[in-house]
């Protein structure tokens, strides 16, 4: 085979066979194949699509090029969720807690920050001490006694991903439906799980805009894990405003704390600013728990909200953070912040929930270039969402951090992404669908 020649047979809208794909994988990380090479068929594939078979042999390659972990020696039924990202999308911290303290192994490979959205990996490694870099044996070790550990990626898993995404992201080919797909689903594959919950956003602060192309994703990705044998829900959720109270990431790590300890945030008019993180966080461990045990998805839920306000999934939380060497008691606190305050009355109609992750990022709650350094402490305080009345003076956000230079700078372009209405707004529907 040559490069060339399947090069131009995706550029003419042909279709590549299972052999064609291994032998254009396999030869790309053997070095026989050029990262130019390579770049010009992501192009193609980005103008000429894939079926739904070339995406299944893609991601089978990508999956195959590195390190699969495997749990079949625990008997039991390895579950894990994956977002496709937000602002102030934090639930991983409780759905996975909750799940594991139901007995049901969640082996959680998360990623860092990307553009404008949060990464469970930064808001773990705001508790001192918390080691996420762990070797691949010792993650299995915890995942054996806790039914949890919370990791980052590995050089050994899906090599191919981390090479091919690099190029993507210089080549002008990360929006492509087949090559998003094949790119989560190997990393989630790798992780030896037999089933997952996919919560895919919708919204000005998600990758997907609107919500037909966020149902086009999850079709894709869910499509991609049945092929592969496991049980897959997906829901379609709306990233219209930042998720719950806080974003940035000792903060987000705080708002799961205090959530799982039983606690609210009660705003001016008495709503608690928690509800949302944790109504989401419950429904996703519950399809999780529904996926794993095959039990009525109304029960889950119950056991699901139990393992809340029982303080198992809190233990549960306590003990990981403590095997994988962090200390909570620690868990950094700012040093600054500063009011937002509303210019105008009326009700909130919209959010740029986009700029608000870029404001974030300016303050130091996110990395513009990989060789960034997080500043654990920086964040946004959410005090109104859609559908709120607000008055002249009401609080719209506080600014958290350590210096209050930075968080002085950020104040307008803070200011400039919320709508006031003087026309009464509903409040946005978090679940938009579960299929
Ligand atoms: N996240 C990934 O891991 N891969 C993509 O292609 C897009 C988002």
């Amino acid at each position: 085979m040559l490069p060339v020649e399947l090069i131009k047979k995706k550029r003419d809208g042909q279709v590549l066979t299972k052999e064609e794909i291994h032998f254009f994988i396999s030869e790309f990380l053997n070095e026989k194949i050029t990262d130019y090479q390579m770049s010009a068929l992501l192009m193609a594939i980005f103008f000429k699509g894939m079926t739904h078979e070339e995406t299944l042999h893609l991601t089978h390659e990508m999956l195959h090029s590195g390190e699969v972990l495997d749990f079949s020696s625990l008997g039991r039924f390895c579950v894990d969720k994956h977002s496709t990202g937000g602002v102030g999308d934090k639930t991983s911290l409780i759905l996975a807690p909750i799940v594991a303290s139901l007995g049901i192994p969640v082996p959680m490979i998360s990623g860092r920050g990307l553009g404008h959205t949060g990464g469970t990996l930064d808001k773990l490694e705001a508790i001192p001490g918390f080691n996420t870099q762990i070797s691949l044996i010792d993650f299995k070790k915890l995942v054996e006694k806790y039914h949890i550990g919370l990791i980052g990626q590995t050089k050994t898993i899906c090599p191919a991903d981390k090479r091919i995404y690099a190029l993507r992201d210089v080549t002008g080919t990360v929006e492509s439906l087949p090559l998003i797909c094949a790119s989560i689903m190997s990393k989630k594959l790798a992780e030896g799980i037999n089933g997952l919950v996919l919560d895919v956003k919708y919204g000005s602060g998600a990758f997907m805009k609107s919500q037909q192309d966020a149902k086009a994703l999850a079709l894709g990705l869910s499509q991609i894990a049945k092929g592969a044998g496991k049980k897959v829900v997906s829901l379609i959720t709306n990233m219209s405003q930042p998720l719950g109270a806080f974003a940035g990431n000792s903060l987000e790590t705080q708002e799961c704390v205090e959530i799982m300890q039983g606690q609210k945030r009660l705003d001016k008019n008495g709503q608690n600013r928690y509800k949302e993180t944790l109504d989401l966080s419950v429904e996703l461990a519950a399809q999780m728990a529904h996926l794993a045990t095959g039990n009525p998805i109304e029960s889950c839920r119950e056991q699901c909200l139990l393992a809340v306000t029982s303080g198992a999934a809190l233990k549960t939380f306590e003990k990981i953070v403590e095997a994988q060497g962090g200390d909570l008691s620690k868990l950094p606190t700012p040093k600054c912040q500063l009011d937002i305050l509303s210019l105008n009355a009326g009700f909130v109609e919209s959010f740029d929930v986009e700029k608000i992750g870029w404001v974030n990022v300016s303050i130091g709650a996110g990395r513009r270039q990989v060789t960034d350094i997080i500043e654990p402490t920086a964040g946004i305080e959410f005090h109104a969402k859609i559908g709120d009345p607000v008055t002249v003076g009401s609080p719209l956000f506080t600014l958290y951090g350590d210096q209050i230079s930075k968080l002085e700078k950020a104040k307008e372009s803070l200011l400039n992404t919320i709508k006031i209405s003087p026309q009464p707004q509903p409040p946005i529907q978090l679940i938009s669908e579960v299929f």
